[in-house]
């Protein structure tokens, strides 16, 4: 049953794969530094998103000891806008370590990938089979939902993993274990997708068991997740006259760490007094609290942000606290700056 599987779900990644950036053609491999780009570059983030920021980091950085040779900042402002900014931190280790202490070449064993930072057993696994052709199992979301599928695993996530794994490694052909591995996600990406699987097209439909028993859609199933609390806070945008921005830098460690900001009051759940947060001012001046405010979905939890604006005045900023910078309009795209703070910013902007 397993070659059979293989067979036809090569026979169709043949003919239907997708052509990615960071895919090799026909009958090639990719290096092993693009397959490891691209896999931490798209977890958690789409392949359209991640597309741009791939072409920019090899153009820059085209190989693993060029990347560690950069500086960090360096690296986290290219990566603005991906979110999760501790992968770029880990991401800028692992070059280093890959250069450091492998010669710059990746190793293809996985207690070596695993010894790397960032490396989990998925991304271990899929740089294993795509760049070096080693039957290994690579399950991600999207293998995930077809191996459920495929053997109708009515257990929910996460309890279904360890099930999941085991089936999915069982399917995992000698030969071509690197095709395999990517036409398994390019079948859960476009036929075995969440909603109205295309089941009438699919290789594999022939002993899918979920099909036969008309649940696919349904499957794979998820226990409920804890609700994401919401955290509320004051932004502060102080703004000079010609238009620069004070900044500060986060802390190293913890959520967006040394990334910039604009300062704010502390995020806390519950009610959002005004009057308290504004105690928190980076600086004494004459604040406003604008209308509205911004929202913003991390891991766990939603974040709501009430935006205090004021313009500079020339007396009395001479010293700014350790950490803090005016960031001009020119520097701003430089800036390690997250989404978030941008659209803290723009909301400043608009008033
Ligand atoms: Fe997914 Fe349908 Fe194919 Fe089964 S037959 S693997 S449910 S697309």
């Amino acid at each position: 049953m397993t070659m059979t599987h293989a067979t036809r779900l090569l026979d169709w990644y043949d003919r239907h794969r997708r052509t990615l950036p960071w895919r090799a053609p026909a009958g090639k491999r990719s290096a092993p530094y693009l397959v490891w780009l691209s896999e931490i570059m798209l977890q958690q983030t789409t392949v359209a998103t991640v597309g741009d920021y791939f072409h920019r980091f090899v153009k820059r950085w085209p190989t693993v000891e060029a990347l560690a040779g950069a500086p960090i900042d360096e690296v986290l402002s290219a990566w603005a806008g991906l979110g999760y900014y501790a992968r770029a931190r880990n991401l800028h280790a692992c070059a280093r370590a890959v250069t450091e202490q492998h010669g710059g070449v990746f190793p293809r064993g996985e207690a070596d990938l695993l010894a790397l930072p960032g490396i989990g057993p998925y991304t271990a696994a899929a740089i294993r089979a795509i760049a070096f052709d080693e039957p290994a199992s690579a399950v991600d979301g999207n293998v995930e939902r077809v191996v459920a599928r495929l053997f109708a695993i009515e257990t929910p996530l996460p309890d279904a993993k360890a099930e999941i794994n085991l089936r999915a490694a069982a399917l995992v052909p000698q030969r071509r274990a690197g095709d395999y591995a990517q036409a398994m996600m390019d079948l859960g990406a476009t036929v075995c997708t969440p909603r109205s699987p295309r089941c009438v097209i699919c290789p594999l439909m022939a002993g899918c068991s979920a099909r036969k028993r008309g649940i696919a859609e349904e499957l794979p199933r998820r226990a409920p997740k804890a609700e994401r609390p919401t955290r509320r806070g004051l932004a502060f945008v102080l703004t000079r006259r010609d238009g620069a921005v004070l900044l500060r830098k986060r802390p190293t460690k913890g959520l967006l760490g040394g990334m910039d900001e604009v300062p704010s009051s502390d995020w806390r759940e519950g009610t959002l007094s005004i009057v308290e947060a504004l105690k928190q001012a980076p600086v004494p001046a004459r604040w406003k609290v604008l209308d509205g405010g911004i929202r913003h979905t991390f891991t766990h939890f939603h974040l709501e942000l009430a935006v205090a604006h004021a313009v500079a005045a020339t007396s009395g900023l001479a010293k700014l606290a350790p950490g803090s910078a005016w960031c001009t309009v020119d520097q701003m795209t430089e800036r390690a700056l997250p989404t978030v703070m941008r659209k803290v910013i723009e909301h400043a902007a608009k008033g």
